[in-house]
């Protein structure tokens, strides 16, 4: 879900549909044609590096016509789409083998390629799909390009659509968000709420796939059995790690822009480059690997729902935000178990706490004059003791 250009953002809008009994079949083998005749158009274009529409026209279309019967329409979308995949594998520094797309999943021009006409869509070729259900928020917005998903025995149709970017609001103050392992904390010099990652469960299945993976590959068992079920098990133990990283910093993401929102305040969140990194360049570990996912999705979908909803976002410099002290700047010590003290001015909190008010302190900085109330929270003001709920809260105390 890129973000879009000047004064719009492309959103995708998902449409569950159903084909008419008759034509099931028919649809997916159009599906079926349509893929290979990506895989063919993908190795076609890498071999005589034919990135542009007019070479690829000339040493596919034809093709992709006769061979793989596809109609006009969706012969140009077919190469169009392996375009796409070729460029961006031909843009890869380490190239591996040529990519292979293996679900089914078709590239659909507004208009000539597919129309949506009251409960259902037509596609070219005279295909029909019965419309279920969708996200009406867009329906005022024309539908731009489309791809129909085949997965898990449901058809989904995608379509973008532009929309106008939101105006954003001149923020009253800061929602920052800090991000650790086993936590996210956000918060201000006024409030403060912890939110658990999901790292400890995805971590569990892929321990599930591991072990199955290991049991599995011993030569006790027949070749048969470590091809099929037991390989399609797996993937989905890793899938499923996977999806509960990405609900998790969607649904995350969706609740802080929200109460951002409701408070007329600013996101910040640190720059998390430097720690992708730095963790990619860790030896390959499940946890640093998960670890780096949940960082890199939270961070994804806080942009784009803050974009979405017109909340002004800032990311800021990660140095120091949990050893400086965020009244005086001063290098501070540790006294506990993440527990850190001002030696200059005293302020002692909890290291999550200090981030916080750091990170605070840094998007008010950044933000200079356009604070609009006199009532916005000062960063001199605290004193981590009046906050209401102790530092070291009991956990899962927001419902995620
Ligand atoms: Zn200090």
């Amino acid at each position: 879900m890129p973000a879009g250009g000047e004064g719009a953002l492309t959103v995708t809008v998902r449409m569950k549909v159903s084909p008419e009994p008759e034509q099931e079949e028919a649809i997916l083998d159009l599906l079926r044609r349509y893929r290979d005749a990506l895989n063919y158009s993908i190795r076609v274009i890498i071999a005589n590096k034919a990135v542009s529409l007019g070479k690829a026209h000339k040493l596919l279309y034809k093709e992709l016509r006769e061979r793989y019967g596809l109609s006009s329409t969706i012969a140009v979308g077919c190469y169009r789409d392996a375009i796409a995949i070729a460029k961006s594998w031909l843009r890869k520094p380490k190239r591996g083998k040529v990519p292979m797309v293996k679900r089914l999943s078709m590239w659909l021009k507004q208009e000539q390629g597919y129309r949506v006409k009251d409960d259902h869509v037509e596609l070219a070729g005279g295909y029909r799909l019965r419309v279920i259900g969708w996200d009406r928020r867009y329906d005022d917005f024309p539908n731009r390009e489309a791809r129909l998903v085949f997965r898990d025995g449901e058809f989904t149709l995608y379509i973008t659509k532009q929309v106008p970017r939101p105006a954003k609001y001149a923020p009253k103050g800061v929602l920052a968000v800090d991000i650790n392992e086993k936590q996210i904390v956000v918060g201000n010099s006024r409030v403060e709420i912890r939110v658990e990652t999901p790292i400890e469960r995805a971590l569990y299945y892929r321990r599930l796939a591991e072990r199955l993976q290991e049991k599995y590959s011993s030569s006790r068992y027949r070749a048969w059995l470590r091809r099929s079920g037991i390989r399609r098990r797996i993937r989905r133990f890793y899938r499923k790690a996977r999806n509960i990283i990405e609900d998790w910093a969607r649904r995350t993401a969706h609740i802080i822009v929200s109460l951002a929102k409701q408070s007329q305040l600013a996101v910040a969140r640190e720059d998390l480059t430097g720690l992708v990194e730095s963790l990619r360049k860790l030896p390959k570990d499940h946890r640093t690997a998960l670890i780096a996912l949940g960082y890199r999705r939270l961070a994804f979908w806080l942009d784009w729902q803050a974009e979405k909803n017109g909340v002004p976002l800032f990311v800021v410099e990660p140095a120091g935000t949990s050893s400086t002290c965020p009244r005086c700047g001063t290098k501070l010590v540790e006294v506990g178990y993440r527990r850190l003290r001002c030696p200059n001015c005293g302020l002692e909190a909890d290291r999550d706490t200090i981030a916080i008010l750091n990170i605070e302190g840094r998007a008010l900085g950044k933000m200079g004059g356009t604070l609009t109330s006199p009532t916005a929270p000062q960063v001199t003001d605290v004193s981590p003791n009046r906050w209401g709920e102790p530092v070291n809260r009991p956990k899962g105390t927001l419902a995620l």
